[in-house]
C-alpha cells in the first residue's frame, strides 16, 4: 500500500497513524517536537495534553462517556492508553499525564511500518497526506494551507453556549423573527425589562473571567466581541449590540422589551439553541450562576456548550471537506482533529481514527462507511461534515453534545433522554462494526 504522511503526532495524529500502521499502510509521521514547539506544548512526547489531564466524564450516558466507550470498542490507542494510566477523578477518566504520553508515544513509534520524521513541515509534501496540526499549527504551515482553503481559515473560536430547547421556560420567551423576517418565529427571544438588564451588566462586569494565555493576546474582530467586553464599553453597549431589542414585540405585552437575549437554533430538530453573540471569557460557573438567575427564562436552563474564546486554527470543514474528510479541491489531502473543528482531546483523538477509516478506504479501494448518525462517532462526523447543522450555519468547534446527536423519536421524560441515547447509540454502533476494516491485535499500550 501507499505510503501515508501524518503531519502532527498530537491526539488526532497519532490515533490516525497507529490506526493506518495496525492495516498494514505505511505511514511517516512529521511531528515539529522537539525542534520547535507551539506556545502550549512543553514536552517532547507524542499526544501532549496541553492543559487539563482530564478526558472529561467517563459516564456512558453523557455525551463524552459515549465516546470513550465507542473508541474502546474500537481498539483506540488514545482511550487504551489513557485507561492504562488512569488516576482517581470522580466520574472523570483522568490521567498521569507524562506515562499517558510516554505510552502512546512507544506504541506509535513501535507499530509496524512507522516511521517518524522530526522537524517541522513547511510546505505540505506529496502524495497523501494528513494534516494533523491541531489549534496551534505552525505559521508556515498555516500560510501554505492558505493556498488550499484559501480566507476559509480560521484563528480564533468565540463560541457561544448553547442550551437545551426543553430547558427554556416557553411561559416567559417568546418565538420571533426581527420584523417577522423569514419564517417569521426563527428565534427565541427572551425579553428583558430596564431593571433586569442593569442588573445583568452589573454581574457580567463583576464576574470572574478567564485570563487569556499569554499567546493568546486578544485580538477581536469589531463583529463578535466577548459579551465582557462591551458591557466594559458601557451599559448600553450591548443593548445596542446583540442584545438590542428593535423588530421584536413580546406578544405578552404587546411592546418591545428594553433588551432581549436571543437564541438561534443550533440543530434543525430545535433541541439545543445557541445564545447569539454571547461570546465569553467568563468562567463556566459564572456564566451558569450568572445566565440563570438574571435572564428571564434561563431560570433552569441546561447548558450543552458553554461560552468560550480560545486561539484556534480550524477550517471550514463543512464546506471544504468531502464526506471522507479529504479537501474537495485537493483530495490528497485528509484532515484530522482539532483542525477540522472537532473540539477537545477524545474528539480529536476520535477524527484521528475517523480519517484513518477513510484514507485506507482511499488506499484499498473499497468504501469508506461512516459511523451512524446516532452514535457519538458519527454526530461528531455530522458536525464536521455540516449534517447536523442548518444550511446557512456559521461553522464553529464543537465538543461532542447530545445537541449534535438527532433527536429521540416520540416523547421522552428528560430525566431519561440520556439513557435513551446511549441505548439507541450502543444498538446502532453494532450494526456499523462489520463495515470497520480489521486490524491487527491490539497491542502496545501499557
Ligand atoms: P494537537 O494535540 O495540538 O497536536 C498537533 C501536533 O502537531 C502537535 O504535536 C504539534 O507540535 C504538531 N505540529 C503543529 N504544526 C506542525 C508542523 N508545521 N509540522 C509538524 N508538526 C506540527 N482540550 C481538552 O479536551 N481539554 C483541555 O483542557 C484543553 N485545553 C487546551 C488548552 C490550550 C491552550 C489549547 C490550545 C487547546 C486546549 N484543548 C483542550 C484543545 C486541545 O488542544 C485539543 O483538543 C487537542 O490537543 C487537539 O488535538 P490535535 O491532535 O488536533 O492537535
Amino acid at each position: 500500500l501507499q505510503r501515508v504522511t501524518v503531519i502532527g503526532g498530537g491526539l488526532a495524529g497519532s490515533e490516525c497513524a497507529w490506526q493506518l500502521a495496525r492495516r498494514g499502510v505505511p505511514v511517516t509521521l512529521r511531528e515539529m517536537k522537539p525542534q520547535r514547539r507551539s506556545p502550549a506544548h512543553k514536552s517532547d512526547q507524542f499526544a501532549e495534553l496541553v492543559c487539563s489531564n482530564s478526558l472529561r466524564s467517563d459516564n456512558p450516558e453523557s455525551a463524552i462517556g459515549l465516546l470513550h466507550a465507542e473508541l474502546r470498542t474500537l481498539s483506540s490507542v488514545i482511550l487504551g492508553c489513557a485507561d492504562t494510566h488512569r488516576v482517581p477523578a470522580g466520574d472523570a477518566l483522568a490521567v498521569e499525564r507524562e506515562a499517558f504520553s510516554a505510552a502512546v508515544t512507544r506504541s506509535v513509534r513501535e507499530a509496524p511500518g512507522v516511521e517518524v520524521v522530526p522537524g517541522e513541515v513547511d510546505l505540505l509534501p506529496d502524495g497523501v497526506v494528513v494534516v494533523a496540526t491541531g489549534p496551534l499549527t505552525s505559521d508556515a504551515l498555516t500560510k501554505d494551507l492558505e493556498r488550499y482553503v484559501g480566507e476559509k481559515l480560521y484563528f480564533y473560536d468565540s463560541i457561544a453556549p448553547i442550551v437545551a430547547g426543553d430547558s427554556i421556560d416557553m411561559n416567559i420567551a417568546f418565538r420571533a423573527s426581527r420584523y417577522g423576517k423569514g419564517g417569521g418565529d426563527d428565534y427565541i427571544n427572551l425579553p428583558m425589562n430596564k431593571e433586569e438588564y442593569y442588573r445583568f451588566i452589573a454581574e457580567v462586569k463583576a464576574g470572574q473571567k478567564l485570563q487569556p494565555h499569554s499567546f493568546e493576546e486578544p485580538k477581536y474582530f469589531e463583529g463578535c466581541l466577548p459579551i465582557e467586553v462591551m458591557a466594559d464599553r458601557g451599559d448600553d453597549t450591548l443593548a445596542y449590540g446583540p442584545m438590542k431589542p428593535v423588530g421584536l414585540k413580546d406578544p405578552r405585552t404587546g411592546e418591545e422589551p428594553y433588551a432581549v437575549v436571543q437564541l438561534r437554533m443550533e440543530d434543525k430538530a430545535g433541541t439545543s439553541w445557541n445564545m447569539v453573540g454571547f461570546q465569553t471569557r467568563l468562567t463556566w460557573g459564572e456564566q451558569k450562576r450568572i445566565f440563570t438567575t438574571c435572564v428571564p427564562g434561563l431560570a433552569n436552563a441546561e447548558f450543552l456548550r458553554m461560552g468560550q474564546i480560545h486561539r484556534n486554527t480550524f477550517i471550514d470543514s463543512p464546506r471544504l471537506l468531502g464526506r471522507d474528510l479529504s479537501l474537495k479541491a485537493e483530495p490528497r489531502l485528509f484532515f484530522a482533529g482539532q483542525i477540522t473543528g472537532v473540539e477537545g482531546y477524545v474528539e480529536s483523538a476520535a477524527c484521528g481514527y475517523l480519517t484513518a477509516l477513510a484514507v485506507y478506504a482511499r488506499l484499498t479501494g473499497g468504501e469508506f462507511v461512516p459511523p451512524p448518525a446516532t452514535t457519538a462517532l458519527g454526530s461528531l462526523y455530522r458536525h464536521v461534515t455540516g449534517e447536523a447543522h442548518p444550511p446557512d450555519y456559521d461553522y464553529q468547534p464543537s465538543n461532542v453534545i447530545f445537541g449534535l446527536f438527532p433527536p429521540l423519536p416520540g416523547r421522552v421524560k428528560k430525566a431519561d433522554k440520556r439513557a435513551r441515547y446511549a441505548e439507541r447509540a450502543r444498538a446502532d454502533m453494532a450494526t456499523w462494526l462489520p463495515s470497520v476494516p480489521p486490524a491487527q491485535e491490539h497491542q502496545g499500550t501499557a
